[in-house]
């Protein structure tokens, strides 16, 4: 599962800063995910409450904030809201859509004590 990989990178980054600021535990992480980054939030929680479990960060709060995705419509000759990757142009109903934004991931902190 896609997930249980992004869930293992995240505990490590986790893991390597709470070592690097010796703190005690971890008691939140906020990531930052695209809309258009194909990741299921629900499948992701799971999989982070797995693999978190006897670690720091066993009790540390996953908080998920998600952004807009964005495309550029070639036929419109402007950017335009995407909720999918494989949706069409909002306005036109083209599918010569390129996105631009939406794709990331990132982990935006990381709340130690
Ligand atoms: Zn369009």
């Amino acid at each position: 599962m896609h997930e249980m990989s992004l869930a293992e990178g995240i505990l490590q980054l986790v893991e390597d800063t709470a070592r690097r600021e010796a703190a005690r535990r971890v008691s939140g992480v906020i990531l930052e995910i695209g809309a258009l980054a194909s990741v299921e939030i629900e499948a992701l929680r799971f999989c982070f409450d797995a693999v978190t479990r006897d670690t720091l960060a066993a009790a540390a709060r996953l908080e998920i904030r998600v952004l807009p995705g964005q495309g550029w419509c070639m036929p419109c000759g402007q950017s335009v809201p995407l909720t999918a990757l494989t949706d069409p142009c909002p306005q036109c109903g083209s599918f010569q859509v390129q996105p631009v934004s939406g794709m990331e991931m990132r982990v935006k902190e990381i709340e130690i004590e």
